[in-house]
């Protein structure tokens, strides 16, 4: 079975490691974010995709879900007695190690679909990690400019647009977000083997990943939604919202921004039926079932906490099950 995940970071990463243990003999293609990469310290740092990479390939900080195990952070130490910032955003000595490679093979000429293959060689992650592009894509929050510093403020700006991660890291979601813009993105073509991957799978599914700024990103990048409704394949998704709140993370933040309710019925029918066939709920969800199924998507109420491996790949399990029963 080919079976195609559009990935953010840690929702994604931790499901893949659920579904690769619920079906230990499909052929998985990832497709990452890459909205939140950032050049930091004149190095390209893709935070999602190394999220996956590190998860699946056993080099994750475990309890952090992001950066490396083990981790020292030296250069940082020596950048900031330097005066280099941003302290905010946190890079280790083995991660810096990763965007190292990255920027050298980028400065080489090759595209950062080769270097994430090149990266993977050395992780073996167990899936096909692709960016959804190679192209320059970088999402950006329109924030009002009182908000930061009240410099923007002072200049008569009435909103600033920053980037994500400095929304997000530095900013801690802390002030609303106005809008949030994958700039780039139009301009963005699919990274090579993605619309392939998506036209010969058998299935396609939307991990509990942030839905505005992980999945919603990738699904920016023009010919990637089309491919997936074209497809003719079951499209199932997971929501990253029980409770009416983001299970870690502050995707009510983004969610808001875009004028969607943080709860799992609306990211359904933001995504809509036009995109999706099933969507599964957190059981504390259940009253949500009727309301989705009602938007015209199949909907089943499961526990939907990844608190270890037994109960993510039983997710995913379910997310496959009823995938095969939307296909009818
Ligand atoms: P990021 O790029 O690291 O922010 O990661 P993703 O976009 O892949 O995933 C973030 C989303 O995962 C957040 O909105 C969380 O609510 C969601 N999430 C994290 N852990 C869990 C979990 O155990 N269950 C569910 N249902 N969602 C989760
Ligand atoms: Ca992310």
């Amino acid at each position: 079975m080919r079976i195609v995940v559009l990935a953010g970071g840690i929702g994604g990463a931790r499901f893949l490691r659920g579904l690769k243990s619920a079906a230990p003999d499909a052929d998985i293609t990832v497709i990452g974010n890459t909205g939140d990469d950032i050049h930091l310290f004149g190095l390209k740092v893709c935070p999602d995709l190394d999220t996956v990479m590190y998860t699946l390939g056993g080099g994750i900080h475990e309890e952090q879900g992001w950066g490396r195990a083990d981790e020292t952070f030296a250069v940082k130490e020596e950048l900031a007695a330097y005066g280099v910032g941003p302290e905010w955003f946190g890079l280790g000595d083995r991660d810096f190690a990763t965007h190292i490679v990255r920027t050298q093979m980028i400065g080489a000429g090759y595209p950062l679909s080769a270097v994430t293959e090149a990266l993977c060689a050395r992780w073996q992650p167990g899936v096909r990690l692709l960016p959804m592009t190679d192209d320059r894509v970088e999402t950006h929050v329109l924030i009002d400019a009182a908000d930061i510093d009240g410099s923007g403020a002072e200049r008569g700006e009435g909103r600033k647009a920053i980037h994500f991660q400095e929304y997000w890291v530095r900013l801690r979601a802390s002030v609303p977000a106005h809008a949030v813009v994958p700039v780039g993105a139009d301009q963005a073509k699919p990274a090579p083997g993605v619309l392939e991957a998506i036209a010969d799978a058998d299935v396609v599914l939307f991990p509990p990943s942030n839905p505005v700024v992980s999945v919603g990103t990738i699904l920016a990048v023009p010919g990637v939604r089309e491919a997936i409704a074209d497809a003719g394949v079951p499209v199932v998704g997971l929501s990253p919202i029980v409770g009416d709140a983001p299970v870690r993370g502050m995707a009510d933040k983004v969610l808001a921004a875009v004028g969607v309710e943080s709860t799992a019925a609306a990211v359904a029918k933001h995504y809509g039926s036009g995109l999706l066939d099933g969507w599964l709920v957190d059981t504390v969800d259940a009253g949500a079932v009727e309301e989705v199924e009602a938007a015209g998507i199949r909907c089943r109420a499961i526990p939907l906490m990844m608190t270890d491996l037994q109960a993510t790949a039983a997710m995913a399990a379910e997310a496959l099950a009823l995938a095969e029963e939307v296909r009818g």
